[in-house]
């Protein structure tokens, strides 16, 4: 399978064209197609920057990611291109300008293939809110591939790229990958340019991978971050040099104890990552379990939080400046409210109006201000976590991948997904899913490691020193 840019590069060195390669992948897509994971394949333009990355090559002057064939989420621009967030909204929208992460991509000689289902405005777990059907996930077809960037999670396991690109605003890349056995990479908030990123919630979302290999994770991720003059909240200092050596000191792990203690975690997820854990204690490092006192209260801190800035975000689809517009509506108010009446999905429709209340006259400070407070909380007791150690692990999630509809019935439910994720967004800081277990019937379930803020570079480090030992 080409599911790793090691694997393409030795076809290309076996005397294949990056055009052979793309023909691959188109070829994989067209017998995936009930998977649903693309909503949109961009063979014309795909063929096109393959010919040109051939030429390039022949001539000796391709760039770094000469080969490597991505399909990004259906929320980040890509000029001349269509982009809808999953949303019908958006149906019809071309970008006019291409995503920074996106650009930087091209500008080494990767090749954009496609554009990948995702659940509306990047709200879900499960990839059912999107407005254009739900997506399989390759392992077993019966169950969700996690959301909301449940295209590019399913691709990815799919063979169907080399690499995908997904946003995280509380768990969107880790917990599809979770449930699709793929690395799932959410930098340090502020790692990546958020510019042509379609906002969900702006201090949350980060653009982020799903690859099979934590060292094609390193690679993009060292192509996409830094300095954009076009995102003001990006982090101001040089990175670091993004190595993946294997870390040569004792390392200290931290546990947060309440995880693994957490009502509804299965057993078998339970008991496999602690087996992770002891493994490491025997190999010398220094695991201990730790207090958090927020476990309970982060999620409704994140959806406060998150549907307050949605509300506002999303308030630019007006039926007006974008996308679809209702047909018969008269007048400039009965236009805005029924395009977005029309226009947006269920769930999107929810936390709208979830957003609005908690940043209304009389709620504000019961809500969103106290929200804002925890959240403050939560970064402090974050780092003070990492004062100590280097690490935190639990499982990504509590579970291994649901079947459709499982957790449809109550939102709540469904929020809960995001128990192990939300802390890395409402602190910043970067972390990982990995694929080291299974459970007794095959399905994969992701190890969660969170680093230290603006230390991706020894997170990535541990993460391949764990999945290559
Ligand atoms: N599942 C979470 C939500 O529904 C996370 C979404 C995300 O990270 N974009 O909000």
């Amino acid at each position: 399978m080409l599911n790793s840019f090691a694997s393409v590069q030795e076809a290309l060195d076996s005397g294949k064209s990056v055009s052979d390669i793309l023909e691959h992948y188109l070829l994989e897509i067209e017998k995936n197609k009930h998977l649903n994971a693309f909503l949109e394949v961009f063979e014309e333009s795909a063929r096109a920057s393959a010919k040109e990355v051939d030429e390039k090559r022949a001539a000796g002057n391709a760039g770094k990611l000469a080969g490597m064939v991505i399909g990004i989420k259906d929320n980040m621009a890509y000029k001349g291109h269509k982009v809808s967030s999953g949303s019908k909204i958006l149906e019809g929208f071309e970008s006019l300008y291409t995503a920074t992460a996106v650009q930087r991509l091209i500008d080494e000689d990767a090749i954009i293939i496609g554009r990948l289902n995702c659940d509306e405005f990047a709200m879900g777990s499960s990839n059912e809110n999107s407005a254009y059907g739900k997506v399989l996930n390759p392992n077993n077809e019966k169950t969700v591939p996690g959301g909301s960037s449940g295209g590019s999670s399913a691709a990815m396991a799919a063979g169907l790229c080399t690499a995908t690109l997904g946003s995280d605003t509380g768990g969107s890349i880790r917990q599809p990958a979770s449930f699709t056995g793929t690395v799932g990479f959410k930098p340090t908030y502020g790692r990546i340019s958020r510019f042509g990123l379609l906002a969900y919630a702006s201090s949350f979302d980060q653009i982020g991978t799903f690859t099979s290999n934590v060292e094609d994770a390193t690679l993009l991720t060292s192509i996409m971050a830094g300095m954009d003059e076009y995102d003001s909240t990006l982090i101001q200092e040089p990175q670091k040099a993004y190595s993946i050596e294997a870390p040569k000191e004792k390392l200290k792990i931290a546990y947060i104890k309440d995880c693994f203690n957490s009502e509804g975690i299965n057993p078998i997820v339970k008991a496999k990552s602690e087996a992770i854990l002891e493994k490491l204690k025997a190999e010398g490092h220094e695991v201990a379990g730790v207090d958090f006192p927020y476990l309970d209260i982060m999620v409704p801190t994140y959806y406060v939080l998150t549907t307050a800035e949605a509300s506002s975000n999303l308030s630019r689809y007006d039926g007006v400046h974008y996308g679809y517009r209702a047909q018969d509506a008269e007048g400039v108010e009965p236009t805005y409210k029924k395009s977005r009446a029309e226009g947006f999905g269920e769930e999107v429709k929810r936390r709208i109006m979830l957003g609005t209340f908690v940043l209304s006259q009389g709620y504000y400070d019961a809500y969103y201000t106290k929200a804002q407070k925890v959240r403050r909380l939560i970064q402090d007791k974050t780092k003070e976590i990492f004062k100590d150690y280097d690490f935190i692990i639990s499982p990504t999630t509590p579970d291994v991948a649901f079947e459709f509809g499982a957790n449809s019935a109550d939102p709540i439910t469904m929020y809960l997904q995001d128990i192990f994720t939300v802390q890395a967004n409402l602190a910043g800081n970067p972390a990982i899913s990995l694929p080291l277990s299974e459970d007794e019937n095959g399905m994969p379930f992701g190890l969660h490691v969170m680093g230290a803020s603006k230390d991706d570079e020894n997170l990535l480090g541990f993460s391949a020193y764990l999945m290559n030992k």
